[in-house]
C-alpha cells in the first residue's frame, strides 16, 4: 500500500455497507479518518456494522438521516447502490462535498497499475480471461470487482509488481476522481440502466468516464464495431486500441482469414477456440489486445483460449451426455443475453426459458430462435415465452414447473448432436433466489442424467 496522509484527520462518511463499505471503512480508519458509517439496515440485523463498531468506528444504522450533513464530512464515500438522488447526498453535493466510491480509493492506495473493464455486456468475461492470460504469462496480476474482492481490499495488498484487474460498472464510475487505468477496456454499449441513469447519454458518460484521467502513457481498448463506443473512446488521452469481430482494424485486435490477429499478428486459430459465441469473439479479442499490449507470450494466450471454457453460468459448457451437449446460461436475465447465447449454436437447440415477468412480450428474442427446435419453459414468463415460440414456428413446446423438471424434459425431446441450453431471458426471483442458484440446479439435474 502507497504511503497516503490525505486522510489524516479527515471527517469521513462511508454510506451505504456491503462487502466494500466495510472495508473502505476499516481501510479509512487505519488511515487516521475519523470514520463515521451510515447504513439503511437496522443495527440488529446488521452484523456488517456490528464488526465495524467492535473497531471503533461510528456506526448510524436505519435509514439515511439529513442530519448527518451538519456533521461537517469533507468526503462520502459511496456505495454504487445507492442512487444520487436521496436526500443525503443531494444535499452533500450541493454543499460542494465530494462524493467518491470505493475504486476511487483503491486507486489512491495502490502500488499497482490497474487494468479497469467496463461495457453493459461482457465484463466478467472479459475479465476473466484478461486475468487468466496475464496469470498464465507470469504478469502476477489481482483480480477485483465482481467475481474477486472488494478493490480497496486488493489494493491493500498489491505491490508495485502485481497488475490489478478489476471490473468496473457505471455506478462506480460515476464515483472516479483521479482513477486512471494503465489499460482500459470499453466492451460495448446498449441500452440498459437507464432507470438509474436516466438517459443513454447520460450513462454513456459514467461509462466514458473510464478514460477521463488517462494520459498519453495509457491505452484505451474500444469495440471498433460500435461508432457509440468510439466516440467515448476518443475522449480518453490515452493511445487508442481497436478490436473488431468485423473488419481487420489497425493497430488493434481483429479476426481475418480464420485468425484472431493483433496489429499484423496471428496469434490464434479460431477453430483452437473453445469458447462459444460470436459475442465471446469480442471478449476475446479485447482480452488478446489487453495481453499482447501488456507482453504476454503467444503460448500463454494460446493456453487459456484452447482451455477456457467460460465463467460460471455463463454460456458455461456443462457435460456432454449422450452425445448432446449442456450449457448454463443461467446469468441471461435479458432478452439480449438470451439472444447472443441463442446466436452462438448453429446445433438444433433446446432451449430452457422463463422466469420473473416484467412486463416484456419477448417479441424481441424471435429472430433468435431459428435453430431452436423446442422450448420448454417455467416460471411467471411461461406463457409468453410460449406465444412468441409457437409464432416462430416451433412446435415442441412443452411447460414444467421449475428448472430441475426442465432438464429430464429436454432430454426427453433431445436427439444425438443436439444442444440443450438454460438461457432464460428473464431474472430468477419469482423461483430461485440468485440466478447463480438457478444455474446450480441446472447443473445439479443434468448431472444427475448421467
Ligand atoms: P457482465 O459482467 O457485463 O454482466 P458477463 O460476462 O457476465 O457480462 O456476461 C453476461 C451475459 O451477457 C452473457 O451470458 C452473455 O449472454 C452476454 N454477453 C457477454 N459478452 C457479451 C458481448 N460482448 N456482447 C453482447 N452480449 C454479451
Amino acid at each position: 500500500m502507497k504511503e497516503v496522509t490525505k486522510y489524516l484527520r479527515k471527517k469521513v462518511l462511508v454510506l451505504g455497507l456491503a462487502k466494500s463499505g466495510v472495508t473502505a471503512a476499516s481501510l479509512l480508519h487505519k488511515l487516521g479518518a475519523f470514520v463515521t458509517v451510515n447504513d439503511k439496515k437496522p443495527i440488529a440485523e446488521n452484523p456488517e456494522a456490528q464488526e465495524l463498531v467492535e473497531q471503533g468506528i461510528k456506526v448510524i444504522c436505519g435509514d439515511h438521516p439529513i442530519e448527518l450533513l451538519d456533521e461537517g464530512f469533507e468526503l462520502i464515500v459511496k456505495n454504487p447502490g445507492i442512487p444520487y438522488t436521496i436526500p443525503l447526498v443531494e444535499g452533500a453535493l450541493e454543499k460542494g462535498i465530494p462524493v467518491i466510491t470505493e475504486v476511487e480509493l483503491a486507486y489512491q492506495i495502490s502500488e499497482a497499475p490497474f487494468i479497469g473493464i467496463t461495457g453493459t455486456n461482457g465484463k466478467t468475461t472479459t475479465t476473466t480471461i484478461i486475468f487468466d492470460m496475464l496469470n498464465a504469462g507470469n504478469k502476477n496480476p489481482l483480480i477485483a470487482g465482481n467475481i474477486g474482492t472488494v478493490a480497496s481490499g486488493v489494493a491493500e495488498k498489491a505491490r508495485k509488481e502485481n497488475v490489478i484487474v478489476i471490473e468496473l460498472s457505471s455506478f462506480q464510475l460515476m464515483g472516479i476522481e483521479e482513477f486512471r487505468p494503465h489499460i482500459a477496456v470499453l466492451t460495448n454499449l446498449y441500452d440498459a440502466h437507464l432507470d438509474y441513469h436516466g438517459t443513454k447519454a447520460e450513462y454513456a458518460k459514467a461509462k466514458g468516464a473510464i478514460g477521463k484521467s488517462q494520459t498519453e502513457d495509457d491505452y484505451f481498448v474500444y469495440n471498433a464495431d460500435q461508432p457509440d463506443v468510439f466516440e467515448l473512446a476518443k475522449q480518453s488521452k490515452a493511445v487508442l486500441v481497436p478490436f473488431s469481430t468485423q473488419k481487420a482494424v489497425e493497430g488493434g485486435a481483429y479476426i481475418e482469414d480464420g485468425y484472431m490477429c493483433f496489429k499484423g499478428e496471428k496469434v490464434i486459430a479460431l477453430s483452437d477456440v473453445v469458447l462459444p459465441g460470436k459475442h465471446n469473439q469480442e471478449n476475446i479479442l479485447a482480452a488478446i489486445a489487453v495481453s499482447k499490449l501488456s507482453g504476454v507470450p503467444n503460448e500463454a494466450i494460446h493456453k487459456i483460449l484452447t482451455t477456457f471454457t467460460g465463467v460460471r453460468h455463463r454460456l458455461q459448457f456443462v457435460a456432454e451426455i449422450g452425445k448432446r451437449v449442456f450449457y448454463n446460461d443461467s446469468k441471461a436475465t435479458n432478452i439480449l443475453s438470451a439472444a447472443a447465447a441463442l446466436n452462438s449454436f448453429e446445433k438444433p437447440t433446446i432451449l430452457l426459458a422463463g422466469g420473473l415477468d416484467r412486463g416484456n412480450e419477448f417479441d424481441e428474442l424471435k429472430p433468435a430462435l431459428k435453430n431452436v427446435k423446442a422450448l420448454i419453459t417455467f416460471g411467471q414468463t411461461a406463457p409468453k415465452l410460449e406465444r412468441v415460440a409457437k409464432e416462430a414456428g416451433i412446435t415442441a413446446i412443452k411447460r414444467v414447473d421449475n428448472v430441475e423438471a426442465a432438464v429430464p424434459a429436454a432430454f426427453e425431446l433431445s436427439e444425438e448432436g443436439d444442444c440443450i441450453l438454460l438461457s432464460p431471458a428473464c431474472a430468477s426471483w419469482d423461483q430461485y433466489k440468485t440466478f447463480e442458484v438457478r444455474g446450480d440446479m441446472f447443473m445439479e439435474a443434468v448431472h444427475r442424467l448421467k
